[in-house]
């Protein structure tokens, strides 16, 4: 008889990984608290506006494609995507802007014209990028870092012979300050330190690899926009026959001899040789794990940080904005102070946002557009949200106005908002936080949960909140690294 495998959590790693076990067999069930699949990779519709609620960059496709092929599926008969031709449109509040070609070349040549930066000093910085890529991103981000057989490898000698050059003793905007003479460049390369939630002024320079992927590998959308990604992996999961289990909570486990005997929700006991946990590895511990001895060291790590969106269909078109467009604050180090020291906003943000319908003609009507507005947020420390909403949203559109010379608020037709309560409420993510832990110190790839329990030998843990991170591509290897333990762990 097959083995039962129970994965909590439809997130984008829960998917992944209960697609991965169903290729190695097991039968597979998944339940999930919501009424949808994909966790934070969510959508809404407004009146004629659709919107992505959650992620908007997608790089690394092939980490998706991958398991389509798995099961011999051709991918592109469930998930198309494009590449795109520019990666994110910059402003600043005294008039510049800059259109970042996803051309390697152009952008150098691009870039050194702008902000009247030398050839050398670009091409240098981007060449450390991909070497730091090169000599981590396999033994980081494709591994557990909690077996030994991982550092008996080649890579990890390699990443030790060359640990200068992966300045884990210094900050990302030390290392952007040092590699740029103009401190815009400096501070278009640090924002790159909230693609895993962090600050750049306390993540090390090692951190400055993340280009790398939208660099060197490319920003993709979906056919149909993000949520394209949880759907098109749900449909495959569920032609392959994994069950998915909507609407069920899962509350708590039983155990016996260091193992996961079944897991417990509101109506059912569900037996299963393997448990795999996608939620979040905090709320886990304080809910269905919680007669487990919890592991405090990794609990207390601080969180990443969080968001506050704004949804609006707007009733114009703006042809100087593309699909990522990005609102510089004046005073970047002010403002990581707050959402990381202070707990609540800064005067003057940095606004993100995102159009997909500059690219997926039906999410808005024709001539208008349907805006995505995001401003980092501190976590969920009971804060007044709605004092906070009411403040920011204020901040925002004045930002918008003085940069872009309109009038927005005359053109929301609608609005929905996500707060850090909502965003903790709806996906069970601790504080609210995007990625789970942040990358604020040179450890935090250490001090992530494992992605298997140290207390039962068949419990295994997913996600953004573990090992190896936040964000998809790492949701989805997090999947791989799961099934390739429970490969090695049980397949005898
Ligand atoms: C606003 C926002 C913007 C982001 N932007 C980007 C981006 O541009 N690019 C990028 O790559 N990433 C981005 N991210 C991060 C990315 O969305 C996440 O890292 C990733 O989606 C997390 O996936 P996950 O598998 O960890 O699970 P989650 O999406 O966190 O899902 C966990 C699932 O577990 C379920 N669950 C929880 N408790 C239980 C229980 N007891 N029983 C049953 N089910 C339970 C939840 O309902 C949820 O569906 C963003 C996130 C947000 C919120």
């Amino acid at each position: 008889m097959a083995k039962q495998a129970i994965v909590v959590g439809a997130g984008i790693a829960g998917l992944a990984s209960a697609l991965r076990l169903r290729h190695q067999n097991y039968e597979v069930t998944i339940i999930e608290q919501n009424n949808y699949t994909g966790g934070k990779l969510h959508a809404i519709n407004r009146g004629d506006y659709r919107f992505d609620l959650g992620p908007s960059l997608f790089t690394l496709p092939y980490l998706v494609d991958e398991l389509f092929e798995l099961f011999n599926k051709k991918p592109n008969s469930y998930f198309n995507y494009h590449r795109k031709k520019n990666i994110c449109n910059y402003f600043w509040e005294d008039g510049q802007s800059f259109s970042a070609s996803a051309n390697l070349d152009e952008f150098i040549s691009d870039a050194s014209q702008t902000f009247n930066e030398p050839i050398e000093n670009i091409k240098t910085y981007l060449n450390k990028t991909e070497k730091k890529y090169q000599l981590t991103s396999n033994l980081f981000l494709e591994k557990s870092l909690h077996r030994f057989k991982t550092y008996l490898s080649l890579d990890t000698l390699r990443a030790i012979k060359d640990i200068g050059v992966l300045d884990l003793n210094t900050s990302l905007n030390n290392v952007n300050e040092k590699g740029f003479e103009n401190p815009k460049l400096t501070q278009l390369f640090n924002r790159y330190a909230t693609y895993n939630g962090s600050s750049p002024y306390k993540t090390p320079g090692i951190m400055s690899m993340i280009p790398y992927l939208e660099m060197y590998q490319g920003t993709f959308l979906p056919e149909n926009g993000m949520h394209d990604i949880s759907q098109s992996l749900t449909k495959l999961a569920r032609d392959v026959g994994i069950k998915i289990q909507l609407n069920t909570k899962v509350n708590s486990i039983k155990t016996f001899k260091n193992k996961a005997r079944a897991v417990v929700t509101d109506s059912s006991e569900i037996e299963a040789d393997i448990v795999v946990c996608n939620m979040d590895v905090f709320t886990a511990y304080q809910s269905f794990l919680k007669d487990l001895k919890p592991p405090e060291k990794t609990l207390h790590q601080e969180r990443s940080s969080s968001a506050l969106i704004f949804y609006w269909g707007i009733t114009k078109a703006f042809p100087e904005l593309d699909l990522h467009n990005i609102l510089f604050s004046e005073n970047y180090k002010t403002e990581f102070d707050h959402i990381f020291n202070k707990k609540y906003f800064y005067k003057d943000p940095t606004v993100y946002i995102n159009i997909t319908s500059k690219e997926v003609k039906t999410d808005a009507p024709k001539g208008h557009e349907n805006w995505f507005v995001m401003v980092n947020a501190p976590t969920n420390e009971n804060q007044n949200w709605k004092e906070q909403t009411t403040y920011i949203r204020e901040k925002i559109i004045n930002k918008i106005n003085r940069i872009l010379n309109t009038r927005v608020e005359n053109y929301i037709a609608t609005e929905h908002v996500l707060t850090p309560v909502e965003i903790e409420k709806e996906t069970s993510s601790f504080k609210g936080s995007l990625y789970g832990t942040s990358s604020n110190n040179k450890f935090a790839a250490f001090l992530r949960h494992p992605n298997f329990s140290s207390q039962l030998n068949n419990l295994y843990f997913c996600g953004g909140s573990v090992h190896p991170g936040g964000g998809i591509p790492l949701c989805l290897l997090s999947g791989k690294i799961v099934s390739d333990l429970i490969d090695h762990d049980h397949s005898k």
